[in-house]
Order: structure tokens, then C-alpha cells, then sequence
């Protein structure tokens, strides 16, 4: 059988209870993903939307996850459980959602394929995903980017807020 590969999965939520979305999704991705299992998971950090401004905040975190499957099942288990948690997909971009997975590094592999595009396009330029990365794997390194580390340095400034979860009413 083939080694495990790491793998980094980006959470966002902005519907319903994004905390508890969050955390829910942290739990489905070690439990309902054969050949799968969460490694890491990152704190919560709350964070302003993206594109339209007329939404809630979202709350983002990542997880690390080693994985035996491909990169494409991987995709397709993840919208499974956006489709589980809710998630209707009505084509608009950036709109408000109860849960969005983004497969952001399978390994060190780069993808470019139709529906498939790894690392995640984005990634370097989104503080709500180098910095969770950063508190995962500080060594790691973005295939065509750099490392986490220097892209995190690059930010001037960031409107991240980390989340305590022990403080939720
Ligand atoms: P979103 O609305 O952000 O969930 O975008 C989902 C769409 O992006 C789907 O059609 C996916 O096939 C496509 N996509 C391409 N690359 C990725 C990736 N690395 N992770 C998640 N979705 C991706």
C-alpha cells in the first residue's frame, strides 16, 4: 500500500455557528475519510470576509491530515462534507457559507488540472491561511512560493483575531 502523505485542509465558516462548524469539521475529517486521519489542527481565528463585506466574519483554521488517497478522492471527500454540513453550492463567489474545505498542499505535489489546483491558488497571498500553517509545520515550504514562514513576514499587517475556544459562551 502507498505511504501516507500529509495533506492541509483550509476551514472557513460564516453561517449558523462558525466556531462549532469548525470544530465539527476537525472531527469529520479524522472520522469520515477513509484511509485518512487528522494529525494537526490549528487554533481558530476570526476574520474579516473576503470580496463582499455585506456577510459575517468568517472563522478559519487548518488541519493536517495524512492521507492515502489520491488527491482527487480527497477533493471529492471533502465536498462531501461540505455537503453534509449544510453547504448549498449556488455559484457565487466569496458568498456566505456554513462550511468551505480547500485542499491547500497534498505533500509537495503541484496539480493543475480541471476542478483541481494544488497548492491552492491563494495561498501565499491569504493571512487566514499562513499563519494557521505557520502554528502547524513553521518549516514548510509552498511549492513555487517559498517557505510559510517568510510568506507570514511579507504580511504587513493582519486583521486575524485567534479565537479562544474555552471563552465561547
Ligand atoms: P469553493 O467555492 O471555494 O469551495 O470552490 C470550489 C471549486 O474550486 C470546486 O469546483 C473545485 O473543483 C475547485 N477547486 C480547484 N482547486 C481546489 C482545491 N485545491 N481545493 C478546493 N477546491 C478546489
Amino acid at each position: 500500500m502507498s505511504q501516507p502523505v500529509p495533506a492541509f485542509i483550509g476551514i472557513g465558516a460564516n453561517l449558523g455557528d462558525p466556531v462549532a462548524q469548525v470544530l465539527d469539521a476537525f472531527v469529520r475529517l479524522d472520522r469520515d475519510m477513509p484511509d485518512t486521519r487528522l494529525t494537526g489542527r490549528s487554533r481558530l481565528f476570526r476574520n474579516p470576509p473576503m470580496g463582499p463585506q455585506d456577510q459575517p466574519d468568517y472563522v478559519n483554521a487548518v488541519a493536517r491530515l495524512e492521507t492515502r488517497l489520491e488527491p482527487r478522492a480527497l477533493l471529492t471527500r471533502l465536498q462531501a462534507i461540505e455537503v453534509a454540513c449544510g453547504r448549498r453550492r449556488d455559484g457565487s463567489r466569496w458568498g456566505p457559507r456554513l462550511l468551505d474545505l480547500d485542499l491547500l498542499l497534498f505533500g509537495g505535489e503541484v496539480i493543475d488540472e480541471p476542478g483541481l489546483r494544488v497548492p491552492h491558488p491563494g495561498i501565499a497571498e491569504r493571512d487566514f491561511v499562513l499563519f494557521p500553517l505557520l502554528e502547524l509545520a513553521p518549516g514548510l515550504i509552498i511549492p513555487g512560493r517559498g517557505t510559510v514562514a517568510a510568506l507570514c513576514r511579507s504580511m504587513s499587517c493582519t486583521d486575524l483575531q485567534a479565537i479562544a475556544e474555552e471563552a465561547r459562551a
